[in-house]
């Protein structure tokens, strides 16, 4: 599998793999990365490494941890049934520096 980390961009990481590309990006409620997979039957991507939006929402679960956001222009708005505390707040997605 080939990897391609674009160090060049600092809201997202771009790493192509087999069944697309897919992109991580801090998550400021979880304090860890959330990756997501762009292709014809999955999420999309507005090609904005800056503003980047993703549709549709975005769902992660975790033991007890249950984090669910849109991905819109930059920022990240938190669903009231987040577990962690930015539940219900819009936060701009913070950038990346090196990995
Ligand atoms: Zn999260």
């Amino acid at each position: 599998m080939e990897f391609y980390v674009n160090k060049h961009v600092n809201k997202l990481i771009k790493i192509k793999c087999k069944d697309g590309n897919r992109y991580s990006f801090l998550c400021t409620g979880c304090d860890c990365y959330h990756g997501v997979i762009i292709s014809e039957k999955g999420w999309s991507f507005n090609e904005d490494m800056e503003k980047p939006t993703f549709k549709p929402s975005l769902l992660s679960i975790t033991g007890e941890k249950r984090c669910h956001l849109y991905v819109e222009k930059g920022n990240l708005r938190f669903l009231n049934d987040c577990t962690h505390d930015l539940a219900g707040q819009v936060i701009e997605m913070e950038n990346i520096d090196d990995i």
